[in-house]
């Protein structure tokens, strides 16, 4: 598939955007991180690391155990509704299926050298059939009863992009994959599977405010308008799973539960905030693409997702250093390509 950029000059002068929740978050942390990043293309060349006094491992493209626990969970669960959607029954030997193909696929044994602490609190291959099953147990009856599934992995990416708003600056798209859409009760909701580390009382409490909720929404609802479907689309399903299994003996004397599901809802007022917010994001990445002036996110260089910053080894050094560092350190890497369903690949111009 060609690349593709997020950003193209229209002959009128005004910059089209395609974008999603990630980039728009990213570009909020800190404008210069947004430049290196998603303009420059910088990425850290990969590191051999000494793994147990002998074997070495490439870890760039494997960022940590939960991240890639995230992914598995996702690829599990577009096959299980998969399944769900064809009307085949998920047995217990089906769910030792699904589990062994994604974490054949996710390349999650890798966690045993890269994070052996977590790999192993988490419990192997027969920690992740565990989860699957007691997924199964928890929610398959019920949803089978409440959704009818109108379908997995629903992109609105390249080409089913959705048209946000403009100004005389910019032109907005918003690109991006919900893992699942239904019908539940008469209403059409997105649903978004994640993980976490284990479930309290804050959990299903933050998904408010975000860019990623509500743009699945607006987006939905204007999909499915397209499609003859006049429906509002005023919340989404957080369908969220805790990768630790809760103790059967809390202290607390409590037991957690390991699944729950967030329903956060939207007002109309609350979704033209957020297609404001989404423009006015896009006109100030403009202004920054024209006058090449990044502000410095200073507060985030210590802590990005409790790290530090991958850019910091070049901010902190010298300006006259920092082209040194960058041509030693970090690659040039692929342009962002926008999500296309793989059987639409073959039509690209
Ligand atoms: S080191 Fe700080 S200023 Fe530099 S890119 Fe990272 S967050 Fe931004």
């Amino acid at each position: 598939m060609k690349p593709y950029s997020f950003y193209e000059l229209l002959p009128n002068g005004k910059m089209r955007f395609f974008v999603d929740a990630t980039l728009l978050k990213d570009f909020g942390i800190c404008e210069r991180r947004f430049w290196y990043r998603h303009i420059q293309r910088q990425k850290r060349k990969p590191r051999l690391i000494q793994i147990q006094g002998q074997k070495t491992f490439e870890t760039t493209d494997y960022l940590s155990f939960p991240i890639a626990i995230g992914g598995w969970w996702s690829d599990v669960m577009e096959r299980f509704y998969n399944l769900m959607k064809d009307n085949v029954p998920i047995t217990d030997d089906v769910v030792k299926e699904i589990v062994l193909k994604a974490w054949v696929d996710n390349r999650l044994d890798l966690g045993n050298q890269i994070d052996p602490k977590k790999f192993t609190k988490f419990g192997d291959l027969l920690g992740a059939v565990v989860m699957l099953k007691e997924y199964k147990d928890s929610q398959y009856s019920i949803d089978k009863s409440i959704w009818k599934i109108v379908g997995t992995e629903m992109g609105f990416g390249l080409r089913k992009e959705v048209f946000v708003g403009e100004t005389n600056k910019v032109e907005v798209y918003w690109v991006g994959r919900p893992d699942l859409g239904v019908i539940e009760s008469g209403r059409l909701l997105p649903v978004d599977h994640k993980t976490v580390n284990r479930i309290d009382g804050r959990t299903t409490g933050r998904f408010k405010p975000g860019l990623q909720m509500p743009g699945y929404c607006f987006s939905f609802e204007t999909i499915a308008k397209e499609l003859g479907i006049d429906r509002r689309v005023d919340r989404c399903v957080v369908n969220i799973c805790a990768r630790e299994r809760p103790s059967d003996n809390p202290r607390d004397g409590k037991k957690k539960p390991r699944f729950v599901r967030a329903y956060p809802t939207f007002t109309r007022e609350e979704i033209e905030e957020w297609r404001r917010n989404v423009v006015n994001t896009c006109e100030r990445i403009a202004h920054c693409l024209r006058t090449q002036e990044w502000q410095w996110g200073y507060s985030s260089c210590h802590n990005i997702f409790m790290r530090d910053c991958e850019y910091l080894e070049v901010d902190d050094a010298t300006p006259m250093a920092r082209d040194l560092i960058l041509k030693a350190s970090y690659v040039v890497g692929e342009p962002w390509i926008p999500y296309v369903k793989p059987e639409e690949e073959g039509d690209e111009e």
